[in-house]
């Protein structure tokens, strides 16, 4: 599982530009799948046939991450970016990212480092750049339109790891083996990896329009409150096990699915934890809203200094996560 993640967690995959993951996870679940397809915008979807009694769940991670854009070129050679998703502004300054060609860089400002290490305010992104080491414009080896992300790799720590990325390569992670795991299910089951949902779960949108699942749970990434000083009070603690999903900005989960997901936690002992985020939301937001409306809920693994330089996780919230999925998906559960 470890090795998968690290896998995973490494690869190109910025929003709209995910097919070296898609690649990659498509070579894992295809001797898995019954049936496996990609639709216009790039979505990936492996299906499980269940034995006819059940349900047609729809189970989502996102395959993209965040990144930057080139918006301008210097004739200094220096290359002017914008966002892909919500960037951590507070933490670019000598961040290293990698383009789609390998190309590597360092993003800086022309704002005055001294200033910002005296604690003096950001410049606005307008004024930060990135450089490739090209001493003029003839020697750039990318350009307007191209597309980075961030270089944040792997460490393993021994139970909890560390990188950029976790979210959500670490849910796609834990799609693959659950799928793996999953002998015997009485639903048809799409294990579905999604594309932009960083830019505002666009992937998801089509995907569960496509679908129109009678049950959909996103896997997802979820921040910690248990940091020395966190944003906002989060009850969710890493190494706590899955964090069941009540609410977020985006969503309230249906009552009924949480309640199926914290029963089964129950009754087999997985440790869980509840999930009510004031920021941000997944996939399941999406989801729900389809069509005439979806029964819709969410998982999510606890991952401290989300959208940072460095994430982390803990490989028992992993481990649960997979347990909680798997026993669902293997129960009538939901009525
Ligand atoms: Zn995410």
């Amino acid at each position: 599982m470890k090795d998968l993640i690290h896998e995973l967690v490494e690869l190109y995959g910025p929003s709209g530009f995910e097919e070296p993951v898609r690649k990659v996870i498509q070579r894992y679940v295809e001797p898995l799948a019954d049936e496996i397809r990609t639709d216009a915008m790039g979505n990936l979807y492996a299906l499980k046939r269940g034995d006819g009694s059940g349900r047609r769940i729809m189970l989502a991670a996102h395959m993209d991450e965040i990144g930057v854009i080139v918006t301008q070129v210097e004739d200094s050679g220096l290359l002017r970016f914008s966002n892909v998703g919500t960037i951590p502004h507070k933490t670019l300054l000598g961040l290293r990212v990698r383009f789609a060609n390998d190309t590597v860089g360092l993003i800086s400002h022309d704002g005055g480092i001294k200033a910002e290490i005296r604690g003096q305010k950001l410049p606005d992104l307008g004024r930060w750049f990135i450089d490739v080491g090209a001493a003029s414009k003839a020697d750039l080896p990318v350009g307007v339109g191209d597309v980075a992300v961030f270089v944040r790799p792997f460490a393993d720590l021994g139970e909890r790891i560390l990188a950029g990325g976790f979210d959500d390569r670490v849910g796609c992670a834990v799609l693959i083996e659950t799928m793996r795991r999953l002998e015997e299910s009485p639903h048809e089951v799409i294990f579905t990896f999604t594309v932009q949902e960083e830019l505002g779960v666009r992937g998801a949108r089509v995907a569960a329009f496509d679908l129109a699942p009678d049950i959909g749970l996103a896997v997802d990434v979820t921040p910690t409150g248990d940091s020395p000083k966190p944003d906002a009070p989060l009850a969710v603690k890493l190494g706590a096990g899955p964090a069941i999903k009540v609410a977020d900005r985006g969503m309230i989960a249906h009552p009924r699915l949480r309640q199926a997901l914290v029963q089964i936690a129950e009754e087999r002992d997985i440790p869980y934890q509840l999930e009510v985020l004031s920021l941000g939301s997944t996939d399941a937001a999406a989801i729900q809203a389809a069509r005439s409306g979806v029964v819709a809920g969410a998982v999510s693994i606890p991952c401290r200094y989300v959208h940072t330089p460095s994430e982390m996780v803990a490989m028992e919230d992993i481990e649960n996560t997979v347990r909680l999925l798997t026993a669902f998906l293997g129960e009538m559960g939901i009525g």
